[in-house]
């Protein structure tokens, strides 16, 4: 079949140019979460005015670090707050990442970047040999911008990915900035414990395309207890609001490969199931009932969990055990992740991180 145009259709008529169209797949995806192909990073339609102060906002706050919630008030340039970083950054591991979400690492890896040091002292944290000990290479926050191209245009990764860069704002923000002069053009993942300030992600608002948040627990007991942090779940609930009110939705290009928006982990904890309950009934109510939601259920004792305690019996109220936080030395059940997960359903999330059935993507 001839299917050339008759030359006076310098355009084909609908009808036609429908017939001529390579037939595309099918991803049963509400229009409201499927972004144009062309999508821009936020950051790369800042103007070169915002990116200035944005700039020199970063500078202020390295000269008087009050940027996330332990509020140190102290000159990075000349000593270190709780976080124990000062003024570069340290970073454990830069590198493509198959570890993430499927719509997060596609086929080509998430360009993940993990810091060293942390603003929290989970007790089980999962990646305690990188938050906790602070092993790792410093860099500026150029140098920084420079490894963003490596992983864009080497590892052709889908988006960079910052992993655990609440006290590490100001420098993200200017590796960003930097970056963008020198073409990055990939999203940003923002990928965050939630105990930000409101402060820090003022600060974030346009150069990040996602928002991975997690939401670890409910209780003020638990904060206090399990992440040594008095106000976790009151920070993470107001940190997750601003996320939302940024990017919106978690949206996806027709390749299946999220671009912006705001996706949300929990890891289910044990005996804590009720908590989760409590976490996804906020997230329908108070942020959208559209809210991706990856309810993880890979939990382990690591870190402090299951250590002797070396001076006898435990003085953990919650616990009577010579053995550290002995409650949560274990794995999780399958009846407290279908609890929280029933929770999710029940309060009308409905976006959920689950294995696709038709074999692509999870949207
Ligand atoms: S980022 Fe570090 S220095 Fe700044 S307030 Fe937080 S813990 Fe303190």
């Amino acid at each position: 079949m001839n299917l050339a145009l008759p030359k006076r259709f310098p355009r084909p008529p609908a009808a036609l140019a429908m017939a001529l169209a390579i037939p595309r797949r099918r991803l049963h995806l509400a229009p409201p979460f499927l972004l144009d192909d062309g999508y821009m990073p936020r950051y790369q339609q800042l103007s070169s005015v915002d990116a200035a102060k944005k700039r020199s906002l970063a500078y202020a706050h390295l000269r008087n670090c009050n940027l996330c919630p332990r509020q140190c008030g102290v000159n990075r340039y000349e000593k270190t707050g709780m976080c124990l970083i000062g003024h570069n950054v340290k970073v454990s591991v830069i590198a493509p990442h198959f570890g993430e979400e499927p719509c997060i690492q596609g086929h080509h890896g998430s360009g993940s970047v993990f810091m060293s040091g942390c603003n929290l002292r989970c007790t089980f944290c999962q990646n305690h040999d990188i938050s906790h000990q602070r092993n790792g290479m410093d860099l500026t926050p150029e140098e920084l911008g420079q490894w963003y191209l490596k992983l864009q245009d080497v590892g052709h990764v889908h988006n960079i990915n910052i992993v655990t860069p609440e006290h590490v704002v100001p420098q993200v923000a200017l590796s960003i900035l930097h970056a963008k002069e020198l073409g990055l053009r990939v999203p940003v993942v923002y990928n965050t414990s939630s105990f930000d300030s409101m402060d820090s992600l003022r600060l974030m608002d346009g150069l990040v395309d996602i928002y991975l948040a997690d939401f670890k627990v409910w209780e003020t007991a638990s904060s206090k207890r399990l992440l040594k942090a008095d106000d976790y779940a009151a920070t993470a609930r107001e940190s997750i609001k601003a996320m939302h009110e940024q990017v919106g939705d978690l949206c996806f290009t027709g390749d299946g490969i999220a671009k912006k928006g705001l996706l949300v982990r929990h890891l289910v904890m044990p005996g804590k199931e009720s908590e989760g309950a409590q976490i996804m009934r906020f997230l329908a109510q108070d942020v959208s009932a559209d809210c991706f939601v990856h309810i993880m259920e890979q939990y382990h004792p690591d870190a402090h969990v299951g250590k002797q305690n070396t001076r006898g019996k435990s003085k953990d109220v919650a616990s009577s055990s010579t053995i550290r936080y002995a409650d949560i030395n274990r794995a999780v059940t399958h009846e407290e992740v279908s609890t929280v997960r029933q929770a999710a359903i029940d309060a009308g999330l409905w976006r959920f991180n689950d294995p696709p059935r038709h074999g692509g993507f999870a949207m």
